[in-house]
């Protein structure tokens, strides 16, 4: 027959492999995070995408304020060359003169305001690697702490589970059954000791009758509120 102090040290097995396999499951979501590194990674990506088009930009500015300027002044040359004496000629000329002068005059204005950008983006850029550097030695250590741990977890879990194993053999699988039954419905705990008159997992007042069935431990007594099965304390 299965005793009651069988169930419990099953119980108190179960119970340290609950927490085991909890914490094996934190250490490797820990491991798979990678979070901060890789939010790092993709803004610094963000940033040297943003450089790469802004200095894009800005050549292909560079080459149209060239042409612009030779534009400039070669319209400056017909003006005062003295080969254009129509006025109504020399008017347009000077017109577009002015006009090609008015524009380079925004193109530097813009040249500048990116040069300005891309100096912002080399800023950021170098910020967020040596942010990268650090968060990756620090993550490097914290690693090497979760892989010790992780090894050492399971090796625990290894031998709980054997521990498990071999008293779940020595119990009923009727009253196997019933205990996992329990354990599954009641939070993990199947079995609840009685100590002065209480069940020590819902903590409600037994009868003193059923107290006193539980010392003689002649027969399975569940409590009458939480419906564990009791053991004297
Ligand atoms: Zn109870």
């Amino acid at each position: 027959m299965t005793t009651l102090k069988q169930l419990y040290c099953l119980q108190e097995v179960d119970l340290d492999l609950d927490g085991v396999n909890g914490r094996i499951a934190e250490v490797e979501r820990e491991l798979e995070g990678r979070l901060s590194l890789d939010k790092i990674e993709e803004s610094l990506e963000e940033a040297k995408t943003r450089l790469q088009e802004i200095q894009s930009t800005h050549r292909q500015l560079q080459l149209e304020t060239e042409s612009q300027r030779e534009r400039s002044s070669h319209l400056e040359t017909q003006l005062y060359g003295g080969d254009l004496d129509n006025p109504r000629d020399l008017e347009a000329l000077q017109l577009e003169a002015n006009n090609v002068r008015h524009a380079l005059e925004q193109m530097d204005v813009r040249l500048l305001e990116l040069s300005l950008q891309a100096e912002d983006a080399r800023s950021q850029i170098s910020a967020q690697e040596q942010q990268l550097t650090d968060t990756q030695s620090a993550w490097e250590v914290r690693q090497a702490q979760l892989w010790e741990q992780l090894e050492e977890l399971t090796d625990k879990q290894e031998e709980l589970k054997k521990d498990r194993t071999s008293l779940a053999s020595d119990v009923e699988p009727v009253e196997l059954n019933r205990y996992e039954g329990l354990r599954r419905s009641k939070g993990g705990q199947a079995v609840a000791k009685v100590m002065r008159g209480l069940c020590q997992a819902c903590r409600m007042s037994l009868p003193t009758q059923q107290v006193q069935r539980v010392r003689n431990g002649r027969e399975v007594v569940l409590c009458n509120n939480c419906g564990r099965i009791l053991l004297p304390g």
